[in-house]
């Protein structure tokens, strides 16, 4: 059976190692969606990788990975992690695939990037400005450039009507100058030379593996909350994070996902804007901040932590069918007294118990928390369920009936060993 593995909170869940720790039960892990703003930490052995696009599933030998047609590439970014992966004596050889249907990220797309955040001002969403959501933008209005675009070699061909004339859009809107579209192209062309064997129609790939019996991880980056139709929009990526995405972004069946499941840490983090109705200021969010490290991956910025909010991960496991929660970062919560859960929100004289679409509505939302008592044992490292601290056990068990989905795993350090997996979810 195949599995999805996703964010059902906004992201940063630590689906970098839930994807490390099951990755020897496949054959492929697929990436389907985002670019490199995402950013998987995964310690093999005290040794800390961190991954912005190619699947971490590049650290186990004789795992192939997919870059799927849903991601958008910045091929300066890829050979940068390729060089760094070479550098720690990863090979890739014949075990690195990007689909030609992937959208390539442009210079004039992190300018874009920059310049759109600027213009929000106080509204900004907090993007990485690494160019992905202006180059998602040419995608869905068609003038985007894409991976197997950049075969073309003619020097009046498709490929470099596309790059002047995009070029000279870029020119408009960018009043620092002329960027000179020969150079862009002439950049292009220095890229496929060593993008070309790694390039291919990846869902054709996938459909002769999946037949011949290899099963495939697909491994979505981002989280529920962050997703383009499902998450607190306008305060979300670019692309489609929720299970769904899977399918769109590797040219697969939605019946070929298999499973799903959902990654959420044991409390919650989000970083930009955007409402978030647990978040803990002052002194409580601080010592989550510090305990849990909540500092991105990809930017070194502090995340906005706060308790564990069911409402968020119930709509999770709606939007995205979740069969199954990975619970990361329990130990972060050792020696606390006493724990929330948010179970409902109140908003004005109501109480809902179902995420609204509106971000205005949900700006508005007072979480209503039920108290639990802490633990004072640590659970850092403990790998098996009955061994947890009682009350660690009892919030999990909560967690899941808060949340309506069991938790085949549940994380209580960063490295691979420290780890509970419990029930037969995952193994089928
Ligand atoms: P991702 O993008 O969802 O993979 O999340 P990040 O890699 O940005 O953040 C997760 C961070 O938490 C990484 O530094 C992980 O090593 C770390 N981490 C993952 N699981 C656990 C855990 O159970 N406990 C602790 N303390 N850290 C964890």
């Amino acid at each position: 059976m195949n599995l999805c593995v996703l964010g059902a909170q906004w992201g940063d869940e630590g689906k970098g190692k839930i994807v490390d720790l099951l990755t020897p039960r496949f054959s492929i892990v697929a990436r389907y969606q985002g670019g490199h703003n995402a950013g998987h930490t995964v310690y093999v052995k005290g040794r800390k990788f961190v991954l912005h696009l190619i699947p971490s599933g590049i650290l186990h030998p004789g795992i192939c990975c997919v870059i799927g047609n849903g991601v958008v590439v910045d091929p300066s970014a890829l050979f940068a992690e390729l060089d760094e992966l070479a550098g720690m004596g990863v090979s890739i050889d014949g075990r690195l695939f990007v689909s030609d249907k992937a959208h390539v990220i442009l210079p004039y797309h992190r300018e874009l990037d920059i310049l759109a955040e600027a213009r929000r001002g106080e509204q900004k969403i907090g993007t990485t400005s690494r160019g992905i959501g202006p180059a998602y933008e040419d995608k869905i209005a068609r003038r985007g450039i894409r991976i197997g675009d950049l075969a073309d070699e003619s020097p009046d061909g498709a490929l470099a009507i596309a790059v002047r004339e995009n070029v000279a859009a870029r020119n408009r809107v960018v009043g620092n100058g002329d960027m000179k579209w020969p150079d862009v192209l002439a950049s292009l062309r220095q890229a496929w030379t060593r993008l070309k064997p790694l390039v291919r129609d990846t869902s054709l790939y996938l459909h002769r593996e999946m037949a011949g019996g290899k099963r495939v991880m697909f491994e979505g980056a981002q989280g529920t909350l962050l997703d383009i139709d499902h998450g607190t929009y306008p305060y979300v990526t670019s692309s489609n994070s929720t299970a769904g995405g899977a399918a769109t972004g590797l040219g697969v069946g939605p019946s070929s996902i298999g499973k799903v499941l959902g990654v959420a840490k044991a409390y919650t983090t989000r970083v930009g804007g955007g409402p978030f109705p647990t978040e803990l200021l002052g002194e409580a969010g601080e010592r989550l901040r510090e305990t849990g490290q909540e500092y991105g991956a990809s930017t070194g910025r502090p995340r906005r932590c706060g308790w564990f909010d069911a409402v968020i991960v119930r709509y999770a496991a709606r939007v995205n069918g979740l069969d199954a929660l990975a619970i990361t970062k329990l130990d972060v919560l050792d020696d606390l007294e006493t724990l929330e859960l948010c179970t409902a929100y109140r908003c004005g004289s109501e109480t809902l118990t179902e995420m609204p679409s509106d971000v205005a509505q949900l700006s508005a939302c007072q979480p209503v928390y039920e108290t639990m008592p802490g633990w004072t044992e640590p659970t850092r490292g403990v790998t098996d369920f009955a061994k947890l601290p009682t009350n660690a056990q009892n919030y999990i068990k909560r967690l899941e009936e808060l949340s309506g989905v069991k938790a085949a795993i549940v994380s209580t350090g960063s490295d691979r060993e420290h780890t509970i997996v419990r029930g037969e979810l995952l193994n089928n």
